[in-house]
Protein backbone atom coordinates (compact mmCIF):
# COMPACT_ATOMS: atom_id res chain seq x y z
CA UNK A 1 0.00 0.00 0.00
CA UNK A 2 3.04 2.55 0.84
CA UNK A 3 4.29 2.55 -2.34
CA UNK A 4 1.00 2.91 -4.32
CA UNK A 5 1.60 5.95 -6.71
CA UNK A 6 -0.84 9.15 -6.11
CA UNK A 7 -2.93 10.05 -8.71
CA UNK A 8 -6.08 11.31 -7.08
CA UNK A 9 -6.13 13.67 -4.22
CA UNK A 10 -8.74 14.31 -1.96
CA UNK A 11 -9.25 17.45 0.30
CA UNK A 12 -11.61 17.55 3.13
CA UNK A 13 -13.09 20.89 4.16
CA UNK A 14 -13.37 24.32 2.71
CA UNK A 15 -12.31 27.07 5.29
CA UNK A 16 -9.27 28.79 4.79
CA UNK A 17 -6.83 25.92 5.22
CA UNK A 18 -8.89 23.15 2.43
CA UNK A 19 -8.64 26.28 0.03
CA UNK A 20 -5.53 27.12 0.45
CA UNK A 21 -4.03 24.00 0.17
CA UNK A 22 -6.27 23.75 -2.66
CA UNK A 23 -4.53 27.02 -4.17
CA UNK A 24 -0.95 25.80 -3.55
CA UNK A 25 -1.83 21.94 -5.02
CA UNK A 26 -3.73 23.31 -7.75
CA UNK A 27 -1.78 25.66 -9.01
CA UNK A 28 1.63 23.54 -8.46
CA UNK A 29 -0.10 20.32 -9.57
CA UNK A 30 -2.67 21.22 -12.49
CA UNK A 31 -1.84 18.32 -14.97
CA UNK A 32 -0.39 15.88 -13.14
CA UNK A 33 -3.10 15.20 -10.27
CA UNK A 34 -7.15 15.02 -10.01
CA UNK A 35 -8.05 17.10 -6.77
CA UNK A 36 -11.05 16.96 -5.26
CA UNK A 37 -12.13 18.82 -2.64
CA UNK A 38 -15.41 18.20 -0.37
CA UNK A 39 -17.24 21.07 1.58
CA UNK A 40 -20.25 21.10 3.36
CA UNK A 41 -21.86 24.77 3.60
CA UNK A 42 -24.51 23.33 6.28
CA UNK A 43 -21.37 22.69 8.05
CA UNK A 44 -20.00 25.99 7.85
CA UNK A 45 -16.49 27.29 8.66
CA UNK A 46 -15.34 28.53 11.91
CA UNK A 47 -15.07 32.08 10.44
CA UNK A 48 -12.43 33.75 12.01
CA UNK A 49 -8.48 34.22 11.66
CA UNK A 50 -7.91 37.55 10.00
CA UNK A 51 -4.43 38.46 10.83
CA UNK A 52 -1.28 37.31 9.20
CA UNK A 53 2.44 37.61 9.34
CA UNK A 54 4.57 38.40 6.40
CA UNK A 55 5.37 35.08 5.07
CA UNK A 56 2.05 34.94 3.66
CA UNK A 57 3.05 37.07 0.74
CA UNK A 58 5.47 34.66 -0.28
CA UNK A 59 3.32 32.08 -0.76
CA UNK A 60 0.91 35.08 -3.06
CA UNK A 61 4.01 35.37 -5.09
CA UNK A 62 3.89 31.52 -5.46
CA UNK A 63 0.88 31.69 -6.66
CA UNK A 64 1.41 34.73 -8.65
CA UNK A 65 -1.47 36.48 -7.09
CA UNK A 66 -1.78 40.29 -7.52
CA UNK A 67 -1.85 42.17 -4.57
CA UNK A 68 -4.66 44.79 -5.40
CA UNK A 69 -6.70 41.65 -6.20
CA UNK A 70 -6.60 40.18 -3.80
CA UNK A 71 -6.83 43.07 -1.27
CA UNK A 72 -9.90 44.35 -3.03
CA UNK A 73 -11.35 41.07 -2.80
CA UNK A 74 -10.95 40.62 0.29
CA UNK A 75 -11.30 43.75 2.32
CA UNK A 76 -7.63 43.51 4.14
CA UNK A 77 -5.99 46.42 4.87
CA UNK A 78 -2.12 46.27 6.17
CA UNK A 79 -0.70 45.23 9.13
CA UNK A 80 3.14 46.53 10.53
CA UNK A 81 3.54 44.92 13.81
CA UNK A 82 1.47 44.12 16.70
CA UNK A 83 0.51 45.99 19.80
CA UNK A 84 1.00 44.48 23.01
CA UNK A 85 -0.87 46.76 26.03
CA UNK A 86 -0.96 45.36 29.50
CA UNK A 87 0.78 42.17 28.75
CA UNK A 88 3.76 43.05 31.36
CA UNK A 89 1.06 45.10 33.62
CA UNK A 90 -1.84 47.50 33.34
CA UNK A 91 -0.85 50.54 31.43
CA UNK A 92 2.35 49.14 29.53
CA UNK A 93 2.65 48.82 25.49
CA UNK A 94 5.58 47.56 23.54
CA UNK A 95 5.14 46.39 19.55
CA UNK A 96 6.34 43.40 18.18
CA UNK A 97 7.17 44.64 14.91
CA UNK A 98 7.98 42.92 11.62
CA UNK A 99 11.24 43.80 10.07
CA UNK A 100 14.54 44.53 11.27
CA UNK A 101 15.72 46.83 14.35
CA UNK A 102 18.93 48.44 14.06
CA UNK A 103 21.54 47.21 11.65
CA UNK A 104 23.32 44.22 11.37
CA UNK A 105 26.74 43.92 13.05
CA UNK A 106 29.00 40.99 13.17
CA UNK A 107 30.22 40.05 16.58
CA UNK A 108 27.33 41.17 18.49
CA UNK A 109 23.95 42.37 17.41
CA UNK A 110 22.51 46.14 17.48
CA UNK A 111 20.69 45.69 20.34
CA UNK A 112 24.15 44.78 22.24
CA UNK A 113 24.85 48.47 21.72
CA UNK A 114 21.98 49.63 22.56
CA UNK A 115 21.79 47.83 26.02
CA UNK A 116 25.25 49.13 26.43
CA UNK A 117 23.92 52.98 25.97
CA UNK A 118 21.09 52.07 28.60
CA UNK A 119 24.20 51.41 31.17
CA UNK A 120 25.79 54.60 30.40
CA UNK A 121 22.40 56.45 30.76
CA UNK A 122 21.71 57.15 26.83
CA UNK A 123 17.57 56.52 26.69
CA UNK A 124 16.37 55.82 23.26
CA UNK A 125 13.00 53.61 23.08
CA UNK A 126 14.58 50.47 20.88
CA UNK A 127 11.49 50.97 18.76
CA UNK A 128 12.87 54.12 17.48
CA UNK A 129 15.56 51.61 15.65
CA UNK A 130 12.68 49.66 13.83
CA UNK A 131 11.05 51.42 10.73
CA UNK A 132 7.50 48.91 11.24
CA UNK A 133 7.83 49.89 15.00
CA UNK A 134 7.45 53.78 13.98
CA UNK A 135 5.45 53.46 11.04
CA UNK A 136 2.99 51.61 13.15
CA UNK A 137 2.93 54.44 16.02
CA UNK A 138 2.67 57.11 13.70
CA UNK A 139 0.04 54.86 11.69
CA UNK A 140 1.86 55.41 8.50
CA UNK A 141 2.07 53.21 5.22
CA UNK A 142 3.97 53.20 1.99
CA UNK A 143 4.73 50.41 -0.60
CA UNK A 144 8.10 50.80 -1.86
CA UNK A 145 10.00 54.19 -2.40
CA UNK A 146 11.29 55.11 1.10
CA UNK A 147 14.96 55.89 1.95
CA UNK A 148 17.07 52.94 3.22
CA UNK A 149 17.04 53.21 6.78
CA UNK A 150 20.69 52.84 7.03
CA UNK A 151 21.72 55.42 4.51
CA UNK A 152 25.02 57.13 5.12
CA UNK A 153 27.32 54.18 5.74
CA UNK A 154 28.74 53.86 9.17
CA UNK A 155 31.55 51.71 10.27
CA UNK A 156 34.21 51.07 13.11
CA UNK A 157 35.54 47.83 13.57
CA UNK A 158 33.60 47.16 16.41
CA UNK A 159 30.37 47.92 14.28
CA UNK A 160 30.51 47.54 10.96
CA UNK A 161 27.20 48.38 9.31
CA UNK A 162 25.55 45.38 7.05
CA UNK A 163 22.12 46.72 5.96
CA UNK A 164 19.81 43.66 6.10
CA UNK A 165 18.20 43.24 2.75
CA UNK A 166 15.01 44.92 1.44
CA UNK A 167 15.74 47.42 4.41
CA UNK A 168 14.68 49.76 2.56
CA UNK A 169 11.33 48.68 2.14
CA UNK A 170 8.53 47.82 4.79
CA UNK A 171 8.18 44.31 5.80
CA UNK A 172 4.44 43.68 6.31
CA UNK A 173 1.47 41.05 6.09
CA UNK A 174 -2.02 41.86 5.54
CA UNK A 175 -5.45 41.83 8.17
CA UNK A 176 -8.20 40.24 5.71
CA UNK A 177 -11.80 38.94 5.92
CA UNK A 178 -11.37 35.26 6.81
CA UNK A 179 -14.54 34.26 4.61
CA UNK A 180 -13.65 36.51 1.70
CA UNK A 181 -9.94 35.04 1.55
CA UNK A 182 -11.83 31.71 1.50
CA UNK A 183 -13.60 32.45 -1.91
CA UNK A 184 -10.84 34.28 -3.13
CA UNK A 185 -8.65 30.82 -2.93
CA UNK A 186 -12.01 28.80 -4.83
CA UNK A 187 -12.02 30.73 -7.50
CA UNK A 188 -8.23 30.51 -8.08
CA UNK A 189 -7.98 27.01 -7.28
CA UNK A 190 -11.22 26.38 -9.32
CA UNK A 191 -9.42 28.15 -12.22
CA UNK A 192 -6.92 25.89 -11.94
CA UNK A 193 -8.83 22.61 -12.67
CA UNK A 194 -9.85 21.74 -9.12
CA UNK A 195 -13.30 19.81 -8.72
CA UNK A 196 -15.03 20.99 -5.97
CA UNK A 197 -17.94 18.94 -4.46
CA UNK A 198 -20.79 20.21 -2.02
CA UNK A 199 -21.77 17.35 0.20
CA UNK A 200 -21.23 15.87 3.71
CA UNK A 201 -19.25 13.12 4.41
CA UNK A 202 -20.99 11.08 6.93
CA UNK A 203 -18.19 7.78 6.66
CA UNK A 204 -14.80 7.32 6.16
CA UNK A 205 -13.79 3.91 4.63
CA UNK A 206 -11.04 2.46 5.99
CA UNK A 207 -8.71 -0.38 3.76
CA UNK A 208 -9.55 -3.74 5.78
CA UNK A 209 -5.86 -4.70 5.90
CA UNK A 210 -3.74 -1.60 5.67
CA UNK A 211 -6.13 0.77 7.83
CA UNK A 212 -5.42 3.35 5.04
CA UNK A 213 -8.33 5.81 4.12
CA UNK A 214 -9.81 4.33 0.89
CA UNK A 215 -12.71 6.52 0.22
CA UNK A 216 -14.94 9.19 1.57
CA UNK A 217 -18.95 8.01 1.61
CA UNK A 218 -21.51 11.61 1.66
CA UNK A 219 -24.90 11.43 3.14
CA UNK A 220 -26.69 11.35 -0.31
CA UNK A 221 -24.68 8.43 -1.59
CA UNK A 222 -21.88 9.46 -2.95
CA UNK A 223 -18.69 8.46 -2.67
CA UNK A 224 -14.88 9.50 -3.20
CA UNK A 225 -12.26 7.16 -3.64
CA UNK A 226 -8.52 8.81 -3.51
CA UNK A 227 -4.53 7.77 -2.74
CA UNK A 228 -3.96 10.86 -0.39
CA UNK A 229 -6.51 12.84 1.80
CA UNK A 230 -5.86 15.92 3.51
CA UNK A 231 -8.00 16.42 6.35
CA UNK A 232 -8.73 19.87 6.58
CA UNK A 233 -12.04 19.32 8.49
CA UNK A 234 -11.41 21.78 11.45
CA UNK A 235 -11.39 20.96 14.81
CA UNK A 236 -13.18 17.58 14.52
CA UNK A 237 -10.45 16.18 12.67
CA UNK A 238 -12.81 13.95 10.62
CA UNK A 239 -10.39 11.74 9.14
CA UNK A 240 -6.73 12.15 11.09
CA UNK A 241 -8.46 11.79 14.57
CA UNK A 242 -12.25 10.34 13.96
CA UNK A 243 -10.94 7.96 11.31
CA UNK A 244 -7.35 7.03 12.29
CA UNK A 245 -7.28 8.08 16.31
CA UNK A 246 -3.80 9.69 15.96
CA UNK A 247 -4.06 11.53 19.25
CA UNK A 248 -3.43 14.81 20.43
CA UNK A 249 -0.98 15.99 22.27
CA UNK A 250 -2.65 18.81 24.96
CA UNK A 251 -1.44 21.92 25.87
CA UNK A 252 -3.51 23.51 28.25
CA UNK A 253 -1.26 23.32 31.67
CA UNK A 254 0.76 25.56 29.17
CA UNK A 255 -1.85 28.08 27.75
CA UNK A 256 -4.88 27.85 29.84
CA UNK A 257 -6.75 30.06 27.77
CA UNK A 258 -9.64 27.84 26.08
CA UNK A 259 -12.17 29.55 24.61
CA UNK A 260 -12.41 32.96 21.90
CA UNK A 261 -15.43 34.97 21.51
CA UNK A 262 -15.75 36.90 18.65
CA UNK A 263 -17.61 39.59 17.01
CA UNK A 264 -18.04 41.66 14.27
CA UNK A 265 -18.15 45.70 14.52
CA UNK A 266 -18.14 48.71 11.94
CA UNK A 267 -14.86 50.63 11.42
CA UNK A 268 -15.50 53.80 12.89
CA UNK A 269 -12.84 55.71 12.12
CA UNK A 270 -9.24 55.00 10.21
CA UNK A 271 -8.06 51.49 10.40
CA UNK A 272 -4.87 50.87 12.18
CA UNK A 273 -1.60 48.93 10.59
CA UNK A 274 -0.94 46.90 13.37
CA UNK A 275 -3.06 44.35 15.08
CA UNK A 276 -3.61 44.65 18.69
CA UNK A 277 -3.45 42.26 21.48
CA UNK A 278 -5.03 43.74 24.84
CA UNK A 279 -4.24 41.47 28.31
CA UNK A 280 -7.16 41.12 30.72
CA UNK A 281 -7.19 39.55 33.54
CA UNK A 282 -8.59 36.03 32.42
CA UNK A 283 -7.12 36.26 28.82
CA UNK A 284 -6.86 38.67 26.15
CA UNK A 285 -8.73 40.43 23.61
CA UNK A 286 -7.74 41.08 20.07
CA UNK A 287 -8.74 43.97 17.60
CA UNK A 288 -8.11 43.43 13.61
CA UNK A 289 -8.76 46.33 11.54
CA UNK A 290 -10.19 45.48 7.95
CA UNK A 291 -11.29 48.20 5.04
CA UNK A 292 -15.10 47.64 5.80
CA UNK A 293 -14.84 46.35 9.58
CA UNK A 294 -13.37 45.39 12.82
CA UNK A 295 -13.17 41.74 13.98
CA UNK A 296 -13.22 41.38 18.13
CA UNK A 297 -11.86 38.41 19.59
CA UNK A 298 -12.19 37.83 23.69
CA UNK A 299 -9.85 34.95 24.70
CA UNK A 300 -9.75 33.74 27.95
CA UNK A 301 -9.64 30.73 30.46
CA UNK A 302 -12.69 28.83 31.01
CA UNK A 303 -11.22 28.02 34.55
CA UNK A 304 -11.36 31.82 35.51
CA UNK A 305 -13.90 33.76 33.13
CA UNK A 306 -17.34 32.36 32.10
CA UNK A 307 -19.26 32.66 28.57
CA UNK A 308 -21.09 35.09 29.85
CA UNK A 309 -18.87 36.92 31.28
CA UNK A 310 -16.48 37.08 28.35
CA UNK A 311 -19.40 38.10 26.54
CA UNK A 312 -20.94 40.85 28.16
CA UNK A 313 -17.40 42.50 28.43
CA UNK A 314 -16.54 42.20 24.93
CA UNK A 315 -19.78 43.69 23.66
CA UNK A 316 -18.49 46.58 26.47
CA UNK A 317 -15.00 46.85 25.22
CA UNK A 318 -15.19 46.57 21.72
CA UNK A 319 -14.93 49.66 19.46
CA UNK A 320 -17.79 50.22 16.97
CA UNK A 321 -21.79 48.73 16.72
CA UNK A 322 -21.72 45.09 16.47
CA UNK A 323 -22.38 44.03 12.88
CA UNK A 324 -23.54 39.85 14.22
CA UNK A 325 -24.35 38.48 17.65
CA UNK A 326 -21.02 37.29 19.46
CA UNK A 327 -20.20 33.35 18.58
CA UNK A 328 -18.22 31.29 21.28
CA UNK A 329 -15.53 28.99 20.13
CA UNK A 330 -14.29 26.82 22.52
CA UNK A 331 -10.50 25.10 21.26
CA UNK A 332 -8.00 23.10 23.25
CA UNK A 333 -4.33 23.96 22.71
CA UNK A 334 -1.96 21.25 21.86
CA UNK A 335 -0.69 19.50 18.76
CA UNK A 336 -1.76 16.37 16.55
CA UNK A 337 0.85 13.83 17.23
CA UNK A 338 1.31 13.37 13.78
CA UNK A 339 0.26 15.65 11.52
CA UNK A 340 0.76 13.20 8.30
CA UNK A 341 -0.68 9.67 9.43
CA UNK A 342 -0.38 6.77 6.75
CA UNK A 343 -2.41 8.40 3.84
CA UNK A 344 -3.86 11.99 5.77
CA UNK A 345 -2.35 14.57 5.89
CA UNK A 346 -3.96 17.15 8.35
CA UNK A 347 -3.80 20.83 8.10
CA UNK A 348 -5.41 24.01 9.51
CA UNK A 349 -7.63 23.23 13.10
CA UNK A 350 -7.46 19.19 12.36
CA UNK A 351 -3.71 19.34 12.71
CA UNK A 352 -3.96 21.49 15.81
CA UNK A 353 -3.78 24.71 17.39
CA UNK A 354 -2.65 28.00 19.25
CA UNK A 355 -3.82 30.74 20.10
CA UNK A 356 -4.19 33.39 17.80
CA UNK A 357 -1.99 35.83 20.03
CA UNK A 358 1.28 36.01 16.85
CA UNK A 359 -1.50 35.20 14.07
CA UNK A 360 0.40 32.37 13.38
CA UNK A 361 -2.47 29.43 12.45
CA UNK A 362 -3.08 30.72 8.37
CA UNK A 363 1.22 30.90 8.12
CA UNK A 364 1.64 27.02 9.34
CA UNK A 365 -1.56 26.16 6.64
CA UNK A 366 0.77 27.70 3.77
CA UNK A 367 4.03 26.59 5.21
CA UNK A 368 2.26 22.56 5.85
CA UNK A 369 1.03 22.79 1.60
CA UNK A 370 4.55 24.23 0.53
CA UNK A 371 5.99 21.46 2.50
CA UNK A 372 3.88 18.56 1.41
CA UNK A 373 4.75 19.97 -2.59
CA UNK A 374 8.18 19.78 -1.62
CA UNK A 375 7.59 15.87 -0.80
CA UNK A 376 4.98 14.98 -2.88
CA UNK A 377 4.85 10.92 -2.46
CA UNK A 378 4.03 10.88 -5.84
CA UNK A 379 5.36 7.79 -6.86
CA UNK A 380 4.41 6.31 -3.14
CA UNK A 381 4.62 7.24 0.21
CA UNK A 382 7.61 6.93 2.17
CA UNK A 383 8.17 6.41 5.45
CA UNK A 384 11.04 8.07 6.11
CA UNK A 385 9.75 11.62 4.29
CA UNK A 386 6.50 10.75 6.30
CA UNK A 387 8.64 10.78 9.52
CA UNK A 388 10.53 14.09 8.27
CA UNK A 389 7.62 15.53 7.15
CA UNK A 390 6.69 15.24 10.78
CA UNK A 391 9.49 16.28 12.49
CA UNK A 392 9.76 19.46 10.71
CA UNK A 393 6.09 19.90 11.59
CA UNK A 394 6.77 19.70 15.18
CA UNK A 395 9.16 21.64 15.33
CA UNK A 396 7.43 24.45 13.72
CA UNK A 397 4.47 24.12 15.95
CA UNK A 398 6.34 23.68 19.13
CA UNK A 399 8.17 26.81 18.21
CA UNK A 400 5.06 29.15 17.92
CA UNK A 401 3.86 26.97 21.44
CA UNK A 402 7.17 28.60 23.30
CA UNK A 403 6.66 32.36 21.89
CA UNK A 404 3.62 32.14 23.09
CA UNK A 405 3.89 31.01 26.58
CA UNK A 406 6.72 33.75 26.79
CA UNK A 407 3.92 36.39 26.59
CA UNK A 408 2.01 34.57 29.45
CA UNK A 409 5.05 33.75 31.75
CA UNK A 410 7.07 36.40 31.53
CA UNK A 411 4.51 38.94 33.08
CA UNK A 412 3.65 41.17 36.53
CA UNK A 413 0.48 41.01 36.30
CA UNK A 414 -1.26 39.69 39.91
CA UNK A 415 -4.46 38.40 38.80
CA UNK A 416 -5.16 34.40 39.26
CA UNK A 417 -4.61 33.27 35.55
CA UNK A 418 -1.19 35.55 35.37
CA UNK A 419 0.85 34.25 38.75
CA UNK A 420 -0.34 30.20 38.10
CA UNK A 421 1.27 31.18 34.14
CA UNK A 422 4.21 33.15 35.83
CA UNK A 423 4.90 30.32 38.35
CA UNK A 424 4.11 26.94 35.84
CA UNK A 425 7.02 24.99 34.37
CA UNK A 426 7.56 26.15 30.90
CA UNK A 427 9.47 23.98 28.34
CA UNK A 428 12.93 23.57 28.17
CA UNK A 429 13.30 24.77 25.02
CA UNK A 430 12.13 27.79 26.84
CA UNK A 431 14.03 28.06 29.54
CA UNK A 432 17.41 28.47 27.61
CA UNK A 433 16.01 31.04 25.62
CA UNK A 434 14.90 32.97 28.29
CA UNK A 435 18.15 32.13 30.29
CA UNK A 436 20.76 33.10 27.54
CA UNK A 437 18.54 35.97 27.10
CA UNK A 438 18.46 37.28 30.91
CA UNK A 439 22.29 36.37 31.62
CA UNK A 440 24.11 37.70 28.20
CA UNK A 441 21.50 39.02 25.66
CA UNK A 442 21.51 36.31 23.70
CA UNK A 443 18.70 35.47 20.95
CA UNK A 444 19.22 33.46 17.98
CA UNK A 445 16.96 32.03 15.15
CA UNK A 446 17.11 28.19 14.30
CA UNK A 447 16.65 26.82 10.66
CA UNK A 448 13.12 26.01 10.87
CA UNK A 449 12.36 28.58 13.23
CA UNK A 450 9.50 30.89 12.30
CA UNK A 451 10.34 33.78 14.83
CA UNK A 452 13.86 35.86 13.80
CA UNK A 453 15.70 36.98 16.53
CA UNK A 454 14.37 40.59 16.68
CA UNK A 455 11.13 39.15 17.36
CA UNK A 456 12.13 37.33 20.04
CA UNK A 457 13.81 40.47 21.61
CA UNK A 458 11.11 42.92 21.45
CA UNK A 459 8.65 40.28 23.44
CA UNK A 460 11.39 39.29 25.84
CA UNK A 461 12.33 43.19 26.88
CA UNK A 462 8.50 43.91 26.24
CA UNK A 463 7.69 41.53 28.48
CA UNK A 464 10.08 43.10 31.21
CA UNK A 465 12.71 40.25 30.85
CA UNK A 466 16.07 42.65 31.48
CA UNK A 467 19.27 40.92 30.77
CA UNK A 468 21.83 41.10 33.23
CA UNK A 469 25.03 41.45 30.68
CA UNK A 470 25.50 42.65 27.40
CA UNK A 471 28.41 41.63 24.99
CA UNK A 472 31.37 43.26 26.11
CA UNK A 473 32.81 44.65 22.80
CA UNK A 474 29.18 46.64 22.80
CA UNK A 475 31.36 48.79 25.90
CA UNK A 476 34.51 49.19 23.70
CA UNK A 477 32.42 51.71 21.67
CA UNK A 478 32.89 55.50 22.64
CA UNK A 479 30.52 56.98 23.85
CA UNK A 480 30.38 59.78 20.77
CA UNK A 481 30.58 57.13 18.36
CA UNK A 482 27.52 55.46 20.06
CA UNK A 483 25.07 58.18 19.72
CA UNK A 484 26.53 58.64 15.99
CA UNK A 485 25.54 54.89 15.38
CA UNK A 486 22.29 56.02 16.71
CA UNK A 487 21.67 59.09 14.68
CA UNK A 488 23.05 57.35 11.71
CA UNK A 489 20.49 54.71 12.33
CA UNK A 490 17.29 56.40 13.74
CA UNK A 491 17.23 59.98 11.66
CA UNK A 492 16.63 58.05 8.06
CA UNK A 493 13.60 55.83 9.92
CA UNK A 494 11.80 59.09 11.14
CA UNK A 495 12.07 60.66 8.00
CA UNK A 496 11.51 57.92 6.02
CA UNK A 497 8.40 57.70 7.79
CA UNK A 498 7.01 61.23 8.10
CA UNK A 499 7.13 60.91 3.96
CA UNK A 500 4.79 58.42 4.19
CA UNK A 501 0.91 59.04 4.04
CA UNK A 502 -1.50 57.99 6.56
CA UNK A 503 -2.13 53.87 6.20
CA UNK A 504 -5.83 54.39 5.92
CA UNK A 505 -5.14 57.06 2.88
CA UNK A 506 -2.90 54.41 1.36
CA UNK A 507 -4.98 51.98 1.63
CA UNK A 508 -7.42 53.93 0.24
CA UNK A 509 -5.58 54.82 -3.16
CA UNK A 510 -3.75 51.31 -3.41
CA UNK A 511 -7.39 49.40 -3.63
CA UNK A 512 -10.13 52.20 -4.62
CA UNK A 513 -13.94 50.74 -3.86
CA UNK A 514 -15.72 49.95 -6.60
P1 LIG B 1 -12.69 25.41 9.49
O1 LIG B 1 -12.81 26.83 9.13
O2 LIG B 1 -13.47 24.93 10.68
O3 LIG B 1 -13.18 24.58 8.22
C1 LIG B 1 -13.54 23.23 8.30
C2 LIG B 1 -14.16 22.82 6.99
O4 LIG B 1 -14.44 21.42 7.02
C3 LIG B 1 -15.49 23.51 6.67
O5 LIG B 1 -15.57 23.83 5.31
C4 LIG B 1 -16.52 22.42 6.98
O6 LIG B 1 -17.70 22.58 6.24
C5 LIG B 1 -15.74 21.19 6.54
N1 LIG B 1 -16.26 19.96 7.13
C6 LIG B 1 -16.18 19.56 8.42
N2 LIG B 1 -16.79 18.37 8.58
C7 LIG B 1 -17.23 17.99 7.35
C8 LIG B 1 -17.94 16.87 6.86
N3 LIG B 1 -18.35 15.87 7.66
N4 LIG B 1 -18.23 16.82 5.54
C9 LIG B 1 -17.86 17.83 4.72
N5 LIG B 1 -17.17 18.92 5.12
C10 LIG B 1 -16.89 19.00 6.42
N6 LIG B 1 -5.29 32.21 12.44
C11 LIG B 1 -4.50 33.21 12.02
O7 LIG B 1 -3.55 32.98 11.27
N7 LIG B 1 -4.73 34.48 12.44
C12 LIG B 1 -5.71 34.78 13.31
O8 LIG B 1 -5.89 35.95 13.65
C13 LIG B 1 -6.51 33.73 13.82
N8 LIG B 1 -7.49 33.96 14.72
C14 LIG B 1 -8.19 32.89 15.22
C15 LIG B 1 -9.10 33.08 16.26
C16 LIG B 1 -9.76 31.99 16.82
C17 LIG B 1 -10.69 32.18 17.97
C18 LIG B 1 -9.57 30.69 16.29
C19 LIG B 1 -10.30 29.51 16.86
C20 LIG B 1 -8.69 30.51 15.25
C21 LIG B 1 -7.98 31.59 14.73
N9 LIG B 1 -7.05 31.40 13.73
C22 LIG B 1 -6.27 32.43 13.31
C23 LIG B 1 -6.93 30.11 13.09
C24 LIG B 1 -7.69 30.11 11.77
O9 LIG B 1 -9.00 30.50 11.97
C25 LIG B 1 -7.65 28.73 11.18
O10 LIG B 1 -6.33 28.29 11.11
C26 LIG B 1 -8.19 28.75 9.79
O11 LIG B 1 -9.43 29.36 9.75
C27 LIG B 1 -8.29 27.36 9.26
O12 LIG B 1 -9.44 26.73 9.73
P2 LIG B 1 -9.79 25.35 9.06
O13 LIG B 1 -10.00 25.56 7.60
O14 LIG B 1 -8.82 24.34 9.50
O15 LIG B 1 -11.19 24.93 9.76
Amino acid sequence: MGAARVRKVVIVGGGTAGWMAAAVLSHQFRDLLEITLVESEQIGTIGVGESTIPPIRRLHQLLQIDEREFMQATSASFKLSISFEDWLRPGRQFFHPFGYTGIGTWACEFHQFWLAAQSRGVQAPLADFCMEAVASRERRFLIGGQQDASAGAWSTRIAPVSAPPGRAALTYAYHLDAGLYARFLRRFAEGHGLRRIEGRVGEVVLHPESGWVQSLLLDDGRRIDGDLFIDCSGFRGLLIEQALQTGYEDWTHWLPCDRAVALQTRLEGPAVPYTRAIAHEAGWRWQIPLQHRIGNGWVYSSRHMSDDEARRRLLREASGTPIRDPVVVPFTTGRRRLAWNRNVVAMGLSSGFVEPLESTSIHMVASAAVRLVQMFPMEGIVPEMVARYNAISCHEMEDVRDFIILHYHATARDEGLWRECREMAIPDSLVERIALFRERAYVWQDEDDLFRTDSWLHVMLGQGIVPRQFHPLALALPEAEMRRLFETVRNPIRAAVQAMPSHSEFVRQYCPAD
